[in-house]
């Protein structure tokens, strides 16, 4: 589903934040990145989404090398959350989650069906949340509509960016179950950032360990349980 070849990042200063990297994973499988702040892991997310344009390498998202997509086409078939939500503050909760399916053309009847399967889907219902606006929400809530928005337009690969780093502890592992819930539900592919090992042999089929723009080592949950 997701390969990634001797891909490279450097930045227009120089430096170096993602050095030869490999992976492959298939569809339906979570693959968690994980290293301390700097290494390269919101570099190596953001390449996958073009929001940062890799300088060598190739990277495959069904077989084809996304740098033969319009970006904007891409985009719309890779669901992203990120810590800081980024819902749109003047748009209601429906119309947050609706904007990819609205940016894709659906009629309205469509849109509006698929948002409140969403929001039902994470946990809110539509009859109390869907026109209200994200300011009327709690941190965990904006959090789940930010899963909701990203999941929306039936995307191949969903990209998270630490998206529960923010929240406290409690409501942190309620959206890691529901995630996982939702997973064994939609099957769907996703790249997950988190810096908390914890949180990574909890979520991830694969784990990869980045250190200085490097992949160190790319292993399963019980693989690395299992190391002396
Ligand atoms: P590029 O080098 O890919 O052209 P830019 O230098 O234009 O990217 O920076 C893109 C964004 O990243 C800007 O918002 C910039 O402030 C931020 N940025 C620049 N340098 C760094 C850095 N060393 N660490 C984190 N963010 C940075
Ligand atoms: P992480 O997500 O693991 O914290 P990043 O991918 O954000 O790491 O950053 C990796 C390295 O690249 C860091 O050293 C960061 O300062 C640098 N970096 C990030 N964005 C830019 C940019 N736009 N220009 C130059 N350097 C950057």
């Amino acid at each position: 589903m997701l390969k990634f070849e001797q891909v490279s990042k450097q930045y227009s200063n120089g430096y170096q934040a993602v050095k030869n990297m490999n992976f492959e994973i298939s569809a339906g499988e979570i693959l968690v990145l994980i290293g301390p702040s700097g290494c390269g892991k919101t570099t190596t997310m953001k390449m996958i989404n073009r929001l940062v344009p890799h300088t060598s390498g190739t990277i495959f998202l069904k077989g084809k090398d996304i740098t033969k997509e319009n970006p904007d086409l891409l985009r719309r078939n890779i669901g992203y959350v990120i810590q800081q939500i980024g819902l749109f503050p003047h748009y209601t909760i429906e119309d947050n989650v609706g904007l990819i399916p609205q940016l894709k053309g659906w009629d309205a009847a469509r849109k509006k069906e698929r948002v409140n399967e969403m929001l039902r889907l994470v946990g809110l219902d539509p009859a109390v949340f869907a026109k209200r606006y994200p300011k009327q929400l709690s941190g965990g809530q904006q959090q789940r509509v930010g899963v909701a928005r990203a999941l929306a337009a039936d995307p191949e690969i969903v990209l998270m960016d630490e998206p529960f780093g923010a929240l406290d502890p409690i409501t942190r592992e309620q959206l890691q179950d529901e995630l996982l819930r939702l997973q064994q539900e939609l099957h769907k592919t996703i790249v997950f950032v988190t810096h908390d090992m914890e949180e990574a042999l909890k979520l991830g089929d694969k784990i990869a360990i980045l250190k200085d723009g490097e992949l160190v080592q790319l292993d399963t949950p019980d693989q690395i349980l299992s190391q002396p």
